[in-house]
């Protein structure tokens, strides 16, 4: 038998194995070796486990009349993977109040009859102005004046509200028109005829 020659042992040729980061759900390793030739480890790669993902809260956003909200979501903060789905809440419509029509008179203008919306308080049917009503003219008759009792001139008033339209002018009672009578000299009227003659003179007033 032919005896066997110990040949030197040829040296590793070690080639890197490169490190990978690890992510929220991967995980990664470190950097390693091993050897090209005869495919020996030289230096093992260790596992970094994954890290796990970094948990934001994406807030609610309430639905208003006209514009849509949210719910409460989450989403990670490092891949920006949503983690909670945030759901779109509809827009919650008008909530429409009636607003009452008032009428007109001749003292206060009135109103159509409108709307708005009991929640956000937007109008959604405008009122309009409804002009003020005429009066109605009633003639107040004119009162002639007496030697005793004031008048008054031809004026009007409103049926409805009551407010004078052409104010009443008093008229000053004229006041007695004293007739003097003539003075008699005797002879004197028999008693009786001079009663008659002042009866005569109360009488024109
Ligand atoms: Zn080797
Ligand atoms: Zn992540
Ligand atoms: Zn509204
Ligand atoms: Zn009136």
């Amino acid at each position: 038998m032919k005896e066997q020659e110990e040949v030197p042992a040829l040296s590793h040729k070690e080639v890197k194995d490169e490190a990978v980061e690890a992510t929220c759900t991967i995980a990664g390793k470190t950097e390693g070796s091993h050897c090209t030739t005869c495919g020996a480890v030289l230096k093992e790669q260790e596992e970094i486990p994954a890290l796990g993902h970094k948990e934001v809260k994406d807030e609610a956003v309430e639905a208003t009349c006209t514009t849509a909200g949210k719910t409460e979501g989450s989403h990670c903060e490092t891949c920006g993977a949503i983690l909670k789905e945030q759901e779109e809440i509809s827009a919650l419509g008008h909530k429409e109040v009636k607003d009452e029509a008032v009428e007109a008179t001749c003292t206060t203008v009135g109103k159509t009859e409108g709307s708005h919306c009991a929640t956000c308080g937007e109008v959604l049917k405008e009122q309009e102005e409804i002009p003020m009503l005429d009066h109605s003219e009633v003639k107040d008759e004119a009162v002639n004046a007496t030697c005793t009792i004031a008048g008054k001139t031809e004026g009007s008033h409103c049926a409805i509200c009551g407010k004078v339209l052409e104010k009443q002018e008093e008229i000053p009672a004229y006041g007695h028109k004293e007739v003097e009578d003539e003075a008699v000299e005797a002879p004197a009227l028999p008693a009786e005829r001079q009663l008659e003659a002042i009866a005569r003179t109360a009488e024109k007033c």
